[in-house]
């Protein structure tokens, strides 16, 4: 289903414009306008989904089952060291575009646009207290 006022819905539309690098029955991939790396891709389904929270697993199959064929073109083409694939939910996660997207990220080196920072805790939890939170989790799927 489309959303009209959804700007990636209006590039599967073809109503605004894009630089295509694969498209099918079920999804679209484009370049990123930001272009954090060269070669900056983003993943769509077809069918409009806010985010992943939402989404079913029929369409996050089908999106997912296209990216190492689309990574291993970027990796033909600009040949990088390796890339990050990114995924963004809700707003602290920083997403802005609320249709589902995965980024292909190419990565060429530790300066070359793309940072994720980690605050490791590895410290603070004993194995007991993970494998508490690992059955709360468990007994809400
Ligand atoms: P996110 O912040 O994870 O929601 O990512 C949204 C991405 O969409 C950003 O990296 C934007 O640069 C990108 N973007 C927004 N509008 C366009 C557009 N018209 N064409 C290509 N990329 C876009
Ligand atoms: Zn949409």
């Amino acid at each position: 289903m489309k959303h009209d006022d959804c700007i990636f819905c209006k590039i599967v539309a073809g109503e605004i414009p894009s630089a295509k690098v694969y498209e099918d029955e079920h999804v679209y991939a484009f370049l990123d306008i930001s272009q954090v790396t060269t070669g900056h891709t983003l993943v769509i389904p077809k069918v409009h989904t806010t985010d992943i929270f939402e989404t079913p697993a029929e369409i996050a199959g089908e999106l997912f089952a296209r990216v190492p064929k689309i990574a291993n073109a970027i990796k033909q083409v600009y040949n990088p060291e390796g890339v990050n694939l990114l995924n963004n939910n809700g707003i602290f996660a920083g997403q802005s575009v609320y249709h589902l997207h995965i980024h292909i990220i190419p990565r060429y080196d530790d300066k070359d646009g793309f940072n994720a920072k980690w605050v490791t805790r590895d410290d603070q939890f004993y194995l007991g207290e993970l494998q508490e939170m690992a059955k709360d989790i468990n007994d809400a799927i």
